[in-house]
This record gives structure tokens, C-alpha cells and sequence, in this order.
């Protein structure tokens, strides 16, 4: 069993329901929403941050931005907006390491984040 909460969200351990899933990338709902849209879009590939990938992973990185974009426009929030953040590492605020994308919607965000 691997050890990594989103290594078995992608095995399908937990049961997690996907907003979207093919062979390479999966999205879910964020377990804490932040906001009234709060996906979490992930690699199946064990990947720990943006920081620790290599110019191997363009492609697949390319992916998780555009499956961000098809989720959003799935969710019918691409016309009003929203927000698409990697924290990477200690200050960057990542607490789960396994690569992740937030793509966060659904009202006025701000700027700067905390
Ligand atoms: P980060 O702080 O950028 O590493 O974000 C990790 C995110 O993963 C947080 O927003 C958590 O709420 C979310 N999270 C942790 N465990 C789960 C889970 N089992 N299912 C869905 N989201 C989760």
C-alpha cells in the first residue's frame, strides 16, 4: 500500500469520485475547499513538487494545466475565472508532496495570498 495520500486517491483506495480521469492525470474535490470551487488536479505519477520535477515531466505538467482549464470550463467557471496554484516546497505552503495543482473559483479571490 503506498504511503502517500494521493498515490492511494489515485489507485482508487479511497474511493475518491473524479471530476476527471485518463491515464496520466486525475481531479477530485479538495477535502478542506477553500473557495466554492476547490479542485485538486494530480499526476498519477508520484511526483513531489514543481521544484523536484525535471524537463521529463514538461508534458506531463503540460497536462495538469490543461486538464485545470477543461475542469474549469466543465464546472462553468472558466467566463468568471479563477485561480490555478502549485505550492511548492516549505515557503511555497505544500503540505501534501505529491504534486498538485489547486484550481480555486467560484468568488473574488485575492491578491496577494498570504
Ligand atoms: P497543499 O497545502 O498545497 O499541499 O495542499 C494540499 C491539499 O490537499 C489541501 O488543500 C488539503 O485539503 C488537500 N487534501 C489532503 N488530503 C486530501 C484528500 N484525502 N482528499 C482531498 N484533498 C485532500
Amino acid at each position: 500500500m503506498a504511503a502517500c495520500i494521493f498515490c492511494r486517491i489515485a489507485a482508487g483506495e479511497l474511493g475518491t469520485k473524479f471530476l476527471h480521469a485518463d491515464a496520466d492525470v486525475l481531479a477530485f474535490a479538495d477535502l478542506q475547499p477553500q473557495a466554492p470551487v476547490h479542485v485538486l488536479v494530480i499526476p498519477r505519477k508520484h511526483l513531489v513538487s514543481l521544484a523536484q520535477s525535471s524537463g521529463q515531466d514538461d508534458a506531463l505538467l503540460g497536462h495538469v494545466l490543461a486538464t485545470a482549464r477543461s475542469v474549469a470550463q466543465q464546472l462553468g467557471v472558466d467566463t468568471s475565472g479563477y485561480r490555478v496554484v502549485l505550492n511548492t516546497g516549505s515557503d511555497g505552503g505544500q503540505s501534501v508532496h505529491h504534486l498538485h495543482a489547486h484550481l480555486l473559483a467560484g468568488r473574488p479571490l485575492g491578491w496577494p495570498p498570504g
